[in-house]
């Protein structure tokens, strides 16, 4: 699992020997299949070495280089791609001893990227949608903290180590024992409670997650729920009975369950908030001509698409910047390329232009919209006239 350090770690990388080289290959078995990644792998390993030639790189680099694209062939074609994920993803630069291999649960689009930094913007645009879940377990005197990232598990061993047994010391009253006894247990559990609210705000702080979900019996869970931070608090998307002692991919499969109950609630108010928009002409676009045209202003706000939805168009090789139609980039005047699924880079420009992007899996009202639609910064009209302004000014 790809955790938020590893992500930051390879975006501020740059390399101070060597090509630092990128590789993504789609694996999504639904469509293909071993045969095609192999043949397309070593096409994106040919054109690699033409671009090396021609890149101004001394000898042992380009040895150097020579032996990374031979590995990640080797792996390749070793490799027996597991089904469950939809593609990988390797960034490696042997002079600086860098190696990593990343399986990804979610199809990115296939390339091949030799730089002096690793090209992240894939990854990027999969953290801006895929929110990491923290999942806490709790009994009166035990917690558990796991942590959940594209439908993959970790647990954080050291949580359950740091929570705190209570030293509090308590009065002594008139009660008879078992009273006393009674109170000391519940003031026991309170304290609990509250060491495990305290640590969840750190490990949020950490971001080891970004929304969080309670396993316990009740009323454990609620009391939690209760004494969470306030920030945290906002990012509690639902409670679930379960045991402490339970097994990971139980509990796996009722947080997914929960997160998936979040999601679709949050898709159909999205989807509601930008038909109320198109309505009335006002802040949003449907369509995959307009939603081209808005990332063009660099006015997208939300991008909703389709889960499954795919279209041919045209892509710019220099920065990116996705087509409709046309020959050259309307951004920088490059030479547009054809690609046979232009949504991956609607998607990547969203996410780099700083937009949420969510990708709608449920039925409703998504193909109505297009199967693409967003939420704009500017209703149409509102652009021209800023322009206008800055005329008058000069
Ligand atoms: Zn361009």
């Amino acid at each position: 699992m790809i955790t938020h350090q590893e992500v930051n770690l390879l975006t501020n990388y740059t390399a101070r020997e060597g090509v630092a080289i990128s590789f993504f290959l789609n694996t999504d078995g639904s469509e293909r299949n071993k045969g095609m990644w192999d043949i397309e792998t070593k096409d994106m390993l040919k054109n690699a070495r033409k671009e090396l030639e021609n890149l101004n790189v001394n000898r042992k680099y380009l040895e150097a280089a020579e032996e990374n694209l031979k590995r990640i062939q080797k792996f390749i074609s070793m490799e027996n791609l597991a089904p469950k994920y939809k593609s990988v993803a390797i960034f490696v630069n042997s002079v600086e001893n860098f190696y990593q291999i990343y399986w990804l649960p979610v199809p990115v689009k296939s390339r091949l990227v030799i730089d002096k930094n690793f090209y992240v913007r894939p990854l990027l645009a999969l953290l801006e949608e895929h929110f990491r879940i923290g999942i806490i377990l709790v009994d009166s005197r035990n917690a558990r903290l796991f942590e959940a990232y594209m439908g993959e598990m970790l647990e954080h061993l050291d949580f359950a180590a740091k929570t705190k047994n209570p030293k509090k010391p308590l009065l002594e009253t008139f009660m008879k024992r078992e009273k006393r006894l009674m109170q000391k247990k519940v003031e026991e559990t309170r304290f609990h409670l509250s060491s495990v609210a305290g640590l969840l705000k750190t490990h949020f702080a950490c971001r080891h997650f970004d929304k969080l979900i309670i396993g316990a019996h009740k009323p454990i869970g609620d009391h939690l729920a209760r004494l969470l931070h306030r920030k945290l608090h906002d990012n509690l998307i639902g409670i679930f009975e379960i045991d402490i002692h339970a097994k990971e991919n139980d509990i796996l499969l009722k947080a997914l369950a929960a997160e998936r109950e979040f999601e679709l609630e949050e898709e159909n108010k999205l989807l509601r908030k930008i038909s109320n928009e198109i309505e009335k002409d006002g802040y949003a676009v449907k369509g995959i001509k307009s939603v081209i045209e808005a990332e063009h202003d660099y006015n997208i706000h939300t991008l909703a698409v389709a889960e499954d939805f795919s279209q041919l168009g045209l892509v710019c090789p220099q920065c990116g910047m996705p087509h409709f139609e046309g020959k050259t980039c309307t951004c920088c005047g490059e030479e547009l390329v054809q690609v046979s699924d232009v949504v991956y880079d609607i998607v990547e420009e969203a996410a780099r232009q700083g937009a949420t992007v969510q990708h709608i899996r449920g039925e409703y009202l998504i193909p109505s919209l297009g199967n693409v639609a967003a939420m704009t910064k500017f209703k149409k009209g509102e652009l021209v006239r800023t322009e206008e302004a800055a005329e008058t000014e000069a």
